[in-house]
């Protein structure tokens, strides 16, 4: 069976509807697409409002599937290139995969409260047809809205559909910079953090969260930052007072490659500032 994913460019929604499994649910645009993306292993659990859509459980789709694998590569390529990102490069892509863009059809919501001919001047000598036309012209269109709907057989389906019509509308994904997972930044392009709970925090979002910690992190490190130089001070001086001591002049050198080390691994998640700032403390006593 059948189901759609119905994208509305003015409120920036999507709505998966599939009235044959009780499906439909509104969500911001591209939600559902960069939330699939986002799984990884989590795919078995199977949650994902994808996963409810489809009746032949054979079908499913996990994270070594050759489909998500694919899709998956192809965005983060983008997101490292934002200049790849483009209609054709998809299309290309589409075919290496030897899929294509689901049905598709424009919809068209009007005013159900407008009337139109009262926008017309009674006195004009005009059809009916043409009374309506200009009425219609004259009206105000902010309760009328346009949405695109794709008719979709497969999760394959709606990922084409979701990725089409976001390149379509010059919106790019992203990943988020607190927690990691995929985002669409609709309201602005250069948002680094999404709107999900953050994974540190329950009570705030990683936008909120994000910004925080990174200005925490910042602190730390200036900390740390000043801790190491006023220890490369002791150091040094130690060695310079006395010239013949090998020791204090080894364990200097040592220290050094240390830090460069600590810094390295700080850089790479590997360790973290406070661990850093409890080895400086440390390595000073020595
Ligand atoms: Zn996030």
């Amino acid at each position: 069976m059948s189901f759609t994913i119905e994208f509305n460019d003015d409120k920036l929604t999507e709505r998966i509807y599939d009235p044959y499994n009780g499906v439909d649910k509104t969500d911001s645009l591209g939600m559902s697409f960069v939330d699939f993306l986002s799984l990884g292993k989590d795919l078995s659990k199977k949650h994902h409002i994808y996963f409810q859509l489809l009746e032949n459980h054979d079908m499913y789709i996990t994270d070594s599937s050759f489909f998500y694998v694919n899709i998956k590569e192809f965005i983060d390529i983008c997101i490292k290139d934002t200049s790849l990102y483009t209609l054709d490069n998809f299309l290309f892509f589409l075919h290496l995969q030897g899929l294509s863009i689901p049905q598709h059809n424009l919809k068209y919501y009007f005013d159900q409260d407008m009337i139109i001919e009262d926008l017309v001047t009674p006195y004009m000598k005009i059809s009916t047809m043409e009374r309506a036309i200009r009425g219609f012209a004259n009206s105000n269109k902010s309760k009328n809205t346009i949405t695109y709907v794709y008719t979709c057989d497969s999760i394959e389906d709606i990922c084409v559909a979701t990725l089409y019509h976001l390149i379509r509308l010059k919106t790019i994904i992203k990943k988020c910079a607190n927690c990691g997972k995929y985002f669409v930044p609709l309201l602005r392009s250069d948002a680094i953090y999404c709107n999900r709970t953050s994974p540190f925090n329950p009570t705030k979002t990683c936008k909120e969260d994000g910004s925080q910690r990174t200005f925490e992190e910042k602190l730390k490190m200036n900390d740390a930052e000043k801790l190491r130089r006023s220890i490369y001070q002791t150091l040094q001086m130690r060695v310079r007072r006395n010239p013949t001591d090998e020791a204090h002049k080894n364990y200097f050198e040592k220290w050094k490659k240390d830090v460069a080390r600590w810094k390295k691994d700080i850089k790479k998640g590997k360790k973290t500032t406070e661990e850093f700032i409890q080895w400086l403390l440390e390595s000073k006593k020595k």
